[in-house]
């Protein structure tokens, strides 16, 4: 398949800005699938109540097909027409993060969208993208378009229109780019089914921040404990990972180097993942620096980026330094436990 590409300026804030968008919004219309930016990463689109643009998304990606799709909308309106009933607290969260990086649960309708698309459950994930060509491109459709990351299952998610290429070029109808992403780590999930609502996957809005509107949420306890099945079917899988072993080094930077010498030693081509703090201070192969990190969103934006680099190197083993569990921080490291196989040294 011919993967069309086009370019647009995500920095023209307005629907007639994007003459090009009707092109990718026809496909979309007839059921094919096209990747396009949000501030997050990349996402793959495809028509959410189509059950053949659907399926296109998971064969594209390797998805597997027991992981559910995030249905993206461009107006709360488009809410009542698959969701069963909008709880006050989901509410509130909307109208504070919408447009943003928040994917809520909710029960679904029955009928209306694809059950591929839900996976079969009786609940959907939703979200509004933060992002001109985004909303411009789902307001032209007017469809609920389910979109993943634009990845190929299990490689780090795209944060450029060239880690879409890279992965998918030949495998979708077309891709929209409008250049690098901004958050640079996927939505924060949030069921919302239950009284009190459960963050399944860190990302892009806080715990805090979510904290600061509705005081009580929980955290999927499987986000803590490996041993335990996580409420989101995503989370099971191996996701993000570089093509060399990644080991996460929790320890100064000095212990880090040393790890770096012996493996030296033994002949291994060595890849560090630092950032712009200790760039400078180790010796190795390859040395990436992602963001600073006193401003940990510098890291979150950087970071697919940073994975992808060393498939770009001959790093047969690549360290990277840890960062604090605690706002956007929570994110970073579930997606670096995970990209590391949840390898730590201590
Ligand atoms: P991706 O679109 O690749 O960023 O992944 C979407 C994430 O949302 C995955 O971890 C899914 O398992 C999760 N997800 C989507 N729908 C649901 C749902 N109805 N219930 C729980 N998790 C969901
Ligand atoms: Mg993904």
């Amino acid at each position: 398949m011919m993967t069309k590409r086009w370019s647009v300026d995500k920095n023209v804030d307005k629907e007639e800005s994007y003459p090009q968008l009707s092109q990718a919004a026809d496909l979309l219309k007839n059921n094919e699938v096209v990747a396009f930016p949000t501030e997050t990463v990349y996402g793959l689109g495809g028509n959410a109540e189509n059950d053949e643009a659907v399926k296109k998304i998971f064969a594209a990606k390797g998805r597997p097909s027991d992981n559910p799709l995030i249905i993206h909308i461009a107006d709360k309106r488009q809410l009542d027409v698959f969701v069963q009933e909008i709880p006050e607290k989901a509410k509130s969260l909307m109208d504070l993060f919408w447009p943003g990086p928040l994917t809520l649960i909710f029960n679904v309708k029955e009928g209306i969208l694809s059950n591929y698309a839900t996976a079969g459950l009786s609940t959907v994930a939703v979200r509004m993208p933060d992002h001109p060509v985004a909303l411009s491109l789902l307001k032209t459709t007017g469809l609920p378009i389910a979109a993943p990351s634009a990845n190929r299952s299990g490689r780090p998610s795209p944060t450029a229109a060239d880690h879409v290429w890279e992965d998918l070029n030949g495998r979708i109808a077309g891709l929209v780019d409008g250049g690098p992403t901004g958050v640079g780590v996927e939505s924060t999930v949030l069921d919302c089914t239950d009284a009190t609502p459960v963050i399944l996957r860190p990302g892009g809005i806080t715990k805090e921040q979510i904290e600061a509107v509705i005081a009580n949420v929980h955290i999927d306890p499987a986000l803590a404990d490996q041993g335990q099945a996580p409420k989101s079917p995503g989370m099971k899988y191996r996701h993000y990972a570089p093509d060399a072993p990644l080991y996460l080094v929790e320890g100064t930077r000095e212990k880090i180097q040393q790890l770096v010498d012996e493996k030296r030693q033994e002949g291994h081509s060595v890849g560090v993942l630092t950032t712009a703090e200790n760039r400078e201070f180790y010796h190795a192969d390859f040395v990436f620096a992602c963001g600073q990190r006193e401003h940990l969103e510098t890291v979150a934006s950087s970071l697919y980026e940073a994975l992808r680099h060393f498939n770009h190197t001959d790093a047969d083993i690549i360290y990277s330094e840890m960062f604090p569990d605690e706002g956007v921080g929570q994110a970073i490291m579930n997606r670096l436990m995970k990209a590391a196989g949840h390898r730590v040294i201590r």
